[in-house]
């Protein structure tokens, strides 16, 4: 009987996992999850993804247990704790799934040098994403920088493969030493901020399953439209555990696909479905691309744009401070909950690099830290498509107008209404600019501006005029004036 060691990383699963049922397999199983919080290790996981992996480690340990053996938690450096372990369990293989974040790919594959030259067996598995990034490219073999082709070519590829079942039981072995992951504490200390999250999330494969399941049983057929109206449960919500693998991109979609041959289902819906979940492929092709991405605008020019420093602006944005209801709502949201939904991403993403001028890797760091989803793909990616630093991004000059976008996607306040409840008394017609409405009425509601709710911290349009004038001063990477501009106000 062979020993395999199985290292853990955003596979935190038993279902659909390879490396685990590689190693059931092949005979005894040791798994192990290593936390290496090393200088090596550029994105180190922020407060509430640490939260995320603190749950999903104990969900994954009993569910392990019930298979007949323990995960084992070590912290330090991977080399060193595998070494141990194949020292005190005979191993002689050890395997896990991919990961493509560049330094980890980097890291990764020094690890397995290392332990192919101890004389050790190494089998890395795919599962994090659906399609291999050297696989999907162009007609002249170049990778895609355009979304749209990009979806098309994943639709003709071969299908992504079926997800294999968990493990009915497994050969471990008992006594080897383990951390204590109360020892590792991942949970911020802040006492709010965790209970907010715990009251938002139920962490386990099992909770990411009911999950898929509701959305599929329900709010699926409505998703075309619903998808963009924060008010409602209209979208999946199933992106930190894809991050984290309680679920795998491919579990989602062939249970979609399945879904969608049975009838009964709204097409149209399902292949915008579908597109998000290939959205979070491109984003990480992107970053395969571009392994700067996190850091670097792709768009030359963007990187002597005059982004100005303003702490307090950044601030009042981190709050949900700025008096624009919808911002604040989306920023409270994300607070309370550790998400945001997907609109509400655009229209505060957009409100902090064009009405307050600031570096999008503000925003990108601030989502990174609070996000239960924090994805180094598509976090930079999407941060780069709403500054316009990216092929097929939104351009610059088309700045999200913050009182429309809340009149058309939240028209009664009710999105509003749920994360500021300072504005829960005002009409619907004034909920998305208050400082709009009569005297009258804001007493009527309790609103005093500037007192129990913020006024504006910029005003719209000079925020707008000022946007275009330094979008104005950047150079095109030829030395040209950027092109004339086209305003879009929406
Ligand atoms: P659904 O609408 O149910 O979509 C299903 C799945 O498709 C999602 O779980 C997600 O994996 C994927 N998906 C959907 N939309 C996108 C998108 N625009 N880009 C990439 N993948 C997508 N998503 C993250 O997972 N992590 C991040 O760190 C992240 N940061 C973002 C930052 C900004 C500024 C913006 C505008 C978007 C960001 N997104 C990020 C994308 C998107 O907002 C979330 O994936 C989505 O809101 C998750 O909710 P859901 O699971 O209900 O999505």
């Amino acid at each position: 009987m062979l020993t395999t060691i199985v290292l853990f990383y955003q596979n935190l699963r038993l279902a659909d996992n390879r490396s685990l049922v590689f190693a059931v397999e092949r005979g005894t199983v040791v798994p192990v999850y290593i936390f290496e919080d090393t200088k090596k290790i550029t994105h180190k996981p922020g407060g509430a993804s640490r939260w995320w992996l603190h749950e999903s480690l104990k969900d994954l340990g009993s569910n392990l247990q019930r298979l007949g053996t323990d995960l084992i938690l070590r912290r330090g450096d991977a080399l060193a704790v595998i070494r141990d372990l194949i020292n005190q369990t005979g191993a002689t293989t050890v395997t896990w799934n991919r990961r493509y974040e560049p330094d980890l790919t980097v890291h990764d594959e020094k690890l397995k040098a290392a332990l192919q030259k101890d004389g050790i067996e190494v089998y890395v598995h795919e599962g994090f994403l659906l399609f291999e990034p050297n696989s999907i490219r162009t007609g002249s073999g170049t990778p895609f920088k355009v979304f749209t082709p990009f979806s098309k070519s994943c639709f003709n590829a071969p299908a992504p493969s079926k997800p294999i079942p968990a493990p009915k039981q497994l050969q471990g072995i008992k006594g080897i030493a383990t951390d204590s992951i109360d020892d590792w504490k991942l949970v911020p200390r802040a006492a709010k901020w965790p209970k907010g999250l715990a009251t938002a999330w139920d962490v386990s494969e099992k909770a990411a399953w009911r999950r898929l399941h509701d959305f599929l049983d329900d709010a699926i057929d409505g998703y075309k439209e619903n998808r963009d109206r924060p008010y409602m449960d209209g979208t999946s919500r199933l992106s930190p555990y894809l991050h984290f693998g309680q679920m795998s991109p491919h579990q989602i979609w062939h249970a979609v696909q399945n879904r969608a041959a049975s009838g009964g289902k709204n097409a149209a819906s399902i292949e915008r479905y579908l597109l998000e979940v290939l959205w979070r492929e491109f984003s990480w092709h992107l970053l395969h691309q571009f392994p700067a991405l996190p850091e670097k605008p792709i768009v030359s020019s963007f990187e002597h744009f005059p982004w100005h420093d303003d702490p307090n602006a950044l601030k009042a944005w981190q709050q949900g401070m700025t008096g624009y209801p919808i911002v604040d709502a989306g920023m409270r949201q994300l607070w309370q909950t550790g998400w945001m939904h997907n609109r509400v991403r655009m229209v505060v993403a957009s409100f902090l690099i064009k009405h307050l001028l600031i570096d999008w890797r503000e925003g990108e760091a601030w989502f990174w830290d609070t996000l239960v989803d924090a994805d180094l793909g598509s976090n930079s990616a999407s941060w780069q498509w709403v500054a316009g630093c990216v092929a097929d991004a939104a351009p610059f000059f088309r700045i999200f107008n913050p009182m429309l976008q809340g009149k058309k996607f939240d028209p009664k306040g009710e999105y509003v209404k749920s994360y500021v409840p300072e504005l829960a008394r005002i009409d619907a017609e004034y909920i998305h600019e208050p400082w709009r409405a009569p005297v009258d009425k804001l007493r009527k509601a309790n609103i005093t501006l500037g007192s129990t709710y913020p006024a504006p911290i910029v005003d719209h349009d000079a925020a707008r005029r000022r946007a275009l004038t330094a979008y104005a001063s950047l150079k095109a990477p030829n030395g040209a004036k950027m092109d004339a501009i086209d305003i879009f106000d929406q």
